[in-house]
């Protein structure tokens, strides 16, 4: 059993928006299914306590890291600020590594505060562990869903793939994406996972005909 390791839900509460960009997702549906992408729209808040103020809510901003060099050991920091106070605490990706350790085109990626870099620090599960933070996903994604052809033969499948690692509810991502209650969605839905258990790995389900 997973506890602790289990990702929170999010879905509930993020708008979600429909882009058009598949419009030519006809072409691909068939044994895969109607494609359905989760993708991070920007940086998760980080839900960590501030030392100065009530507030448990902190952004990477644009994001910066702090390297450290002292004689041949280096520390690596990512800075994050408390989004009420402002006040900046830097969280440790590197502790005393030796420079021989660390790619040198990581290192370059530390220096240039590279965004895909502070994003992959940023999402690291260890990382989120080792500081006890938890990642705030609200308005930091989206679900870009063709629009479901309800008056098309049924059942419809659904390839759900994440383009990054969100933890979202199917069920809930199920009847947002396809317009339902969540009560219909769970009796029309036939899906190879969990519906309640908030998941960050791809699946696919059926849609199955209204009842009539
Ligand atoms: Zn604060």
């Amino acid at each position: 059993m997973r506890t602790e390791d289990e990702p929170r839900d999010h879905a509930c509460s993020v708008d979600l928006t429909f882009s058009s960009e598949h419009s030519q997702a006809d072409a691909s549906v068939g044994f895969a299914g109607l494609p359905w992408i989760v993708r991070r729209t920007g940086l998760p808040l980080l839900s960590v306590r501030c030392v100065d103020c009530p507030s448990r809510s902190a952004t990477t901003g644009k994001g910066r890291f702090r390297v450290n060099a002292n004689g041949k050991l280096l520390d690596v920091w990512l800075l994050v600020r408390c989004v009420s106070c402002d006040r900046t605490s830097k969280l440790a990706v590197h502790e005393r590594a030796t420079v021989r350790s660390l790619d040198p085109a990581l290192l370059d990626g530390y220096h240039a505060n590279d965004p895909e870099l502070v994003a992959a620090t940023l999402l690291d599960p260890p990382f989120a562990r080792r500081h006890g933070l938890a990642l705030d996903w609200r308005g930091a994604w989206r679900l870009d869903a063709p629009p479901a052809r309800l008056d098309e033969a049924w059942p419809v499948r659904v390839a759900v793939e994440f383009q990054d690692p969100v933890p979202v509810r199917p069920d809930r991502l199920i009847a947002h994406g396809l317009r339902l209650s969540r009560n219909e969605a769970r009796r029309r839905i036939k899906c190879d996972v969990s519906l309640r258990r908030p998941t960050t790995a791809g699946f696919t389900f059926v849609v199955m005909a209204p009842a009539s």
